[in-house]
């Protein structure tokens, strides 16, 4: 991790979101990065010390709707574990957002 490396805005956001929509219990440590990802608006990578990067493709960059909705998707993929991809416990984890108001205003 080399948070020197992640955009101020996207972290910024990240922070916020774990705050209010994880009480806090994601990692403090996540990058979160704009950089090309191919044929998705975002994906999530753990280093060799499992610190998570959290990237964003600059691609949906056009509005900032799509980046949040997009960190929003990969910060519940890093709180129910890549193992569940898009199954049962992600969707209840991204219905579980829903209700909290995660995504007023954005879809
Ligand atoms: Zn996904």
């Amino acid at each position: 991790m080399s948070l020197a490396l992640s955009d101020r805005q996207l972290r910024r956001w990240y922070l916020d979101f774990n705050r209010r929509f994880h009480g806090g219990d994601l990692p403090d440590d996540v990058d979160v990065i704009y950089a090309p990802a191919t044929g998705c608006l975002g994906r999530i990578d753990f280093d060799y010390a499992d610190a998570a990067t959290i990237t964003i493709n600059p691609a949906c960059a056009f509005d900032m709707c799509m980046v949040k909705l997009t960190l929003h998707h990969e910060m519940a993929h890093l709180k129910v574990g890549t193992k569940h991809k898009h199954g049962k416990v992600f969707q209840a984890e991204m219905l579980r957002l829903a209700t909290l108001g995660a995504f007023r205003g954005l879809w």
